[in-house]
């Protein structure tokens, strides 16, 4: 998994114009989130005069059940959290909501109020959804739980990603639309993934700091010398998938999936022989450079390399970077 960070994502004016949009039933070019409240009752509707926070305020001080409107005092408080907090804020929150008595009635109006399948229906928000995917896609092309597929936005509705649930909305419906709860996954990942509770089974997101290590194992304990593709390839016994923390590599099975790598670890192998050739095509000196070798390992292993240890966003712009990176400083590494 490729860790990514909450802020470097969203910047505070797209946080402020989200908020805008959701609590306070502002426009976004055209559209509006909106309720109506009938007969006591609390209804999705864009054409609606209710604000969700005046429909907030409504429940806690008129609603007949006491339950209800404890919980609404309790939502009320953390509404900006709720909302555009970032991840650790919501975990925490996570946290104390399972531990708040819920009834049915609760249950149904938070499903009206935050409503992911309203809000995130492309026929329903056009305009809100383009602008989410060109938030996310201009950072993240790659899946941040697998590292192995690419992610896609064709135009401002199309596109060939899930949005998963961290806190799956099933359970945790009063995070279905919060930002920091909403990650774009390959549609394997999100359906491993499943339903799933996070906090129980200790799966984390990519917005926590936890990130994935490869390395190899090979027959005789060491990498095929031959020039032979296939020959490199079955002298690899396995590719080793590490996660200090958490059940991700369980659970999205990354260990078998990536024994399905070995043959671009045994082209990792042979273009590393290469590096030191293909360096003479260049003028030596432009080489000497950091930029210069990243260019040069650009070329030849067709992927991208971080600047820094903070620099992993570079991971997500091209399938099995993390692999091809690790892989190559291992055998770099090795005499
Ligand atoms: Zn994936």
């Amino acid at each position: 998994m490729i860790p990514i960070r909450f802020e470097n994502i969203f910047d505070t004016k797209f946080l402020s114009k989200y908020k805008e949009f959701v609590l306070y039933g502002k426009e976004w070019n055209g559209e509006k989130y909106r309720f109506k409240i009938r007969n006591s009752e609390v209804k999705f509707d864009k054409s609606g005069d209710k604000s969700l926070n005046d429909v907030i305020t409504w429940i806690k001080e008129n609603h007949s059940n006491e339950t209800v409107k404890e919980f609404f005092k309790f939502v009320d408080k953390n509404i900006e959290t709720i909302l555009v907090g970032n991840f650790n804020e919501i975990k925490e929150l996570a946290r104390r909501f399972n531990e708040i008595s819920i009834n049915e009635e609760i249950k149904k109006i938070c499903r009206e109020i935050f409503n992911y399948n309203k809000l995130y229906n492309k026929r329903e928000y056009s305009y809100f959804i383009g602008n989410i995917l060109n938030v996310f896609y201009k950072k993240i092309k790659v899946c941040p739980y697998c590292n192995r597929q690419y992610i896609d936005v064709f135009n401002d509705t199309e596109r060939t990603f899930d949005f998963e649930h961290h806190f799956h909305k099933s359970k945790y419906w009063i995070f279905s639309i919060s930002l920091a709860n909403l990650l774009p996954s390959c549609k394997s990942c999100n359906q491993r993934k499943g339903t799933i509770d996070v906090l129980g089974e200790e799966f984390l997101s990519p917005y926590e700091d936890i990130r994935v290590s490869f390395s190899i194992e090979c027959n005789g304990g060491k990498i095929g010398n031959t020039n032979s593709l296939d020959a490199i390839e079955s002298s690899i016994e396995k590719i080793i998938v590490e996660q200090a923390e958490g059940s991700n590599i369980e659970k999205l099975y990354l260990k078998e999936l990536y024994q399905l790598h070995k043959d671009i670890v045994a082209e990792i192998e042979l273009k590393k022989r290469a590096f030191p050739e293909i360096r003479k095509v260049f003028d030596e000196k432009a080489f000497d450079s950091l930029e210069g070798f990243e260019e040069i390992y650009r070329l030849i292993f067709a992927n991208y390399i971080p600047t820094s240890e903070e620099d992993s966003l570079i991971f997500l712009k091209r399938p099995l970077s993390k692999l091809t990176f690790d892989i190559y400083r291992e055998l770099n590494n090795t005499p």
